[in-house]
């Protein structure tokens, strides 16, 4: 097994000089050298094959005692430098200081089949410098979830960190799932998380925050570089129109993220600053959800049930409040608030017209019309009134034949009140009547609306039965979800089970409906 180490993060950022692996304070550098712990007993769950492909490896490869090894934190591998990144953040709405990877551990960037470099990390591989008052591990539970949703997203055109490998590594880690005071000792795993860049909006933020202002200037050539060349085309190295121009690109790519996300019915659950990537890139799968019903307040993290900060209805807002808070963070650099605040502006601006570009492909219409703000409008006020599975909901839509009884599948109550009977056969009228005006086939149509409406999402009683068989020592299920969410938007009829919407006892189970940040 051959891995093409070329470390650039580390490269181009100053090293904590202090070598030993004890928790502290880290000034004037972007991360601290730290070495995986060994585990006793690993053992392989699943690898995502593409990943794999993408870094060079092969099928037997990742079959092989190495990449066991390798994967699990027992051996670094030759050319890899492993290191915790720091960075603070905000973190529901307030500053909390130096923050860090605190559970994951960067082997270093390879080279990729593509010749692009991607950034390999262990998350869950054990205490580092930033690990507070935690202990740098991972439980099997939040494992699964993080490994099939990175890949199911990836498998449904959203922006977001791959996953390479599940390992379980033969030890137990106590945990209090529902912090209600009931630890208990969970199976331990480490997943191998991959990307671009694992650079944060909190990498930024601690730099702004002690006014290590060099540093600041080393991190952001750095990401522009190696992220962001072609602005280098138009604006001086080290300007400040550079900068603004940096921090624009980052609000765009943050904006298409969230639409994508709601797009699919994506909850992240933990929108922190810490949880942003600079690349727009969904990161940290932690107490995130998918919407079964639609309900625009909904949120899956219970840590944050009281003021539903992170809701799906609220993302958007949340991640402009999070560029505000880049902005703040790059301002040294540009020393003018104009440019930084004319991108918030375009964000709110692009927002929305991405919004409704990406409603009106839900809907299957050619474009958005100004006159289509209130067919929406119309449509999500029904999709609340009474409770509808919104995945279910937009594969129906795509039918040639339209009434209520269309979308029988998608509706959890048995009965549908007279009021939503007429609302709705008045909507579907109107929609027809919408449709009529593009004049696309229904075949032609309902190709458009399927591959933008997905029919299988990871939806949270999946994971958690994936779970349930999983710690009971079979990963079969893990293997099946893999291969399902490869093809989201495909019929695949013999997997429909995985398409159906949440089952009873699904609906106030903890893992299904409510998650901590317990992981
Ligand atoms: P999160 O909310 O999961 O993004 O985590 C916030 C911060 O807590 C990050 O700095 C994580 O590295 C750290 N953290 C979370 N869980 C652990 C853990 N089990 N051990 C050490 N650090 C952790
Ligand atoms: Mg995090």
């Amino acid at each position: 097994m051959q891995l093409q180490f070329d470390n650039r993060f580390v490269a181009a950022l100053p090293a904590d000089p202090e070598t030993t692996n004890q928790r502290r304070q880290v000034h004037r550098a972007g991360y601290s050298w730290v070495t995986p712990t060994p585990v006793a007993n690993p053992s392989l769950v699943a690898v995502a094959d593409e990943v794999a492909d993408l870094l060079g490896l092969s099928v037997e490869d990742c079959q092989s005692p190495e990449f066991l090894a390798v994967f699990s934190g027992n051996k670094v591998p030759a050319g890899a430098q492993p290191f915790a990144m720091a960075y603070g953040g905000h973190q529901f709405g307030n500053w909390a200081g130096q923050l860090g990877d605190g559970r994951a551990i960067n082997l270093g960037e390879v080279i990729g089949r593509d010749g692009q470099a991607w950034a390999i990390q262990l998350k869950g591989a054990g205490a580092t410098p930033y690990s507070r008052t935690a202990d740098g591990l991972a439980v099997l539970r939040s494992s699964i979830r993080e490994f099939l949703c990175s890949e199911a997203m990836y498998h449904l055109g959203v922006p977001t960190t791959r996953a390479l490998s599940l390992i379980q590594t033969g030890e137990q880690v106590m945990r209090d799932m529902m912090y209600d005071g009931n630890a208990e000792f969970e199976p331990g795993a480490v997943v191998c998380r991959v990307s671009p860049s694992f650079v944060r909006f909190g990498n930024f933020q601690l730099f702004a925050a002690r006014d290590e202002v060099d540093e600041l200037r080393m991190l952001t050539n750095f990401v522009i570089q190696q992220h962001f060349p072609h602005l280098l085309d138009d604006f001086d190295t080290e300007s400040p129109e550079l900068v603004a121009a940096f921090f624009d690109a980052v609000c765009q790519r943050t904006v298409h993220m969230v639409v994508e996300w709601m797009r699919v019915g994506f909850v992240h659950g933990v929108m922190n600053t810490d949880n942003m990537s600079i690349l727009g890139l969904t990161i940290d799968y932690g107490p995130y959800g998918w919407l079964d019903s639609y309900d625009p307040d909904w949120t899956p993290n219970t840590t944050d049930a009281q003021h539903r900060r992170y809701r799906y209805g609220q993302q958007a807002n949340v991640a402009l409040w999070n560029c505000y808070q880049l902005a703040n963070a790059l301002y040294p650099l540009v020393n003018d608030s104009k440019p930084l605040e004319a991108s918030l502006e375009a964000f709110q601006a692009s927002y929305q017209a991405q919004w409704h570009a990406m409603m009106a492909s839900k809907l299957g219409l050619l474009e958005f019309k100004p006159e289509d703000a209130d067919l929406i409008a119309a449509l999500e006020s029904l999709l609340t009134h009474t409770e509808t599975d919104m995945t279910l909901f937009y594969r129906c839509l795509s039918q040639p034949e339209l009434t209520v009884s269309t979308f029988k599948p998608a509706f959890y109550a048995d009965e549908l009140s007279a009021d939503y009977h007429s609302a709705m056969t008045a909507w579907l009228k109107r929609y027809q009547a919408r449709l009529a005006q593009d004049g696309r086939s229904q075949t032609a149509r309902a190709a458009a609306m399927n591959a933008v409406n997905p029919k299988f999402v990871f939806r949270n009683y999946l994971a958690q039965q994936a779970i349930e068989l999983a710690e009971a020592g079979d990963f079969s299920r893990i293997h099946t979800l893999l291969d399902v969410l490869r093809k989201p938007y495909d019929a695949q009829p013999d997997q429909s089970q995985f398409a159906a919407r949440r089952p009873d006892w699904a609906k106030t189970k903890a893992g299904c409906s409510m998650l901590s940040c317990s992981s």
